[in-house]
């Protein structure tokens, strides 16, 4: 009989280390950890802290230790993404070459003005599914002269995907294969609703989703398991393998915690954080039943 050889199962869990981890990231951990361990896989974790104005050294030991407290072990090395900028701008370089992205000039101030001058007006400005206003045309209506003459100047600017060349690139409608907590089975992806998409920042030199699936790949990340607040952006995560020809892995988007207020946990607002629980005495044990594991 022939053999084929199974891919050995990966799971990761990717924090940014821009604040204290709080419940919400303890049950993304956890449940990386435990699904790994359950399919004889290995559990990787990942810094994803290519936002360098506000991850910190400290925010990022402090991640290590709330793990280890949690009686987590992962796999080492951990990949941190501000040591692979090289990495995630060879692979901007190969869209750029094919024309599927654009640099784009407009301040984040020049949008907000642009959105709010057409609102006013008692119109919609178009939104993602996050609620942020999509990027205006201007800078991917530019001539190739234009471009290439603001490209001298020194003034700063972004690498935006230029959406409908790249559906169009891809060709037919893409898919991804979903197991958590909200729609299972076969999800049809919808990139064209979060319009063209940032890249490559003007004040970091790459974006979540560009890091985030090419770490997914040079990881042989197997299986995505994340919160359901990044189930939209998976659109954009699938049309960009497509595109770089990267290997796709499952998915598996699982619940939100609430706070008090209703609203998910955030590490921007102060909620409770994971070392603020230990120092009142709460044991890892309490904690899972905490969160409903
Ligand atoms: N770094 C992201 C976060 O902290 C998670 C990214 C992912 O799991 O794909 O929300």
């Amino acid at each position: 009989m022939i053999e084929i050889p199974r891919q050995k199962p990966k799971f990761r869990f990717a924090p940014s280390p821009n604040g204290p981890l709080h419940l919400g990231h303890a049950l993304s951990a956890i449940l990386n950890h435990d699904m790994a361990a359950e399919a004889g896989g290995d559990f990787l974790l990942r810094i994803e802290d290519i936002d360098q104005t506000r991850c910190t050294p400290d925010f990022e030991a402090g991640i290590f230790s709330d793990l280890a407290w949690l009686g987590l072990r992962w796999q080492e090395p951990v990949r941190r993404q501000s040591e692979h900028f090289a990495a995630y701008q060879q692979a901007l370089q190969s869209l750029i070459g094919r024309g599927l992205v654009y640099p784009a000039f407009l301040t984040r101030g020049e949008v907000k003005a642009r959105v709010a001058a057409f609102e006013a007006e008692g119109r919609s400005w178009p939104r993602d599914p996050d609620g942020t206003p999509l990027y205006p045309p201007d800078d991917r209506e530019r001539s190739e002269t234009e471009r290439r003459r603001l490209l001298a100047t020194d003034m700063k600017h972004a690498w935006r995907l230029d959406m409908e060349k790249a559906l169009a690139t891809a060709g037919g409608p893409l898919y991804w294969e979903e197991s958590g907590d909200g729609e299972t089975g076969i999800v049809r992806t919808d990139p064209a609703v979060w319009g063209d998409v940032v890249l490559s920042r003007s004040d970091a030199p790459s974006s979540y989703h560009l890091s985030v699936v090419v770490d997914d790949a040079v990881q042989k990340i197997t299986h995505v398991v994340r919160g359901l607040d990044l189930f939209h952006a998976t659109s954009i995560h699938r049309l960009l393998q497509t595109l770089l020809d990267l290997p796709e892995p499952l998915y598996h988007h699982h619940r939100l915690l609430l706070g008090a207020d209703g609203n998910k946990l955030s590490k921007s607002l102060g909620d409770t954080g994971l070392a603020e629980w230990r120092r009142q005495g709460l044991s890892p044990v309490e904690l899972r039943r905490r969160i409903g594991l």
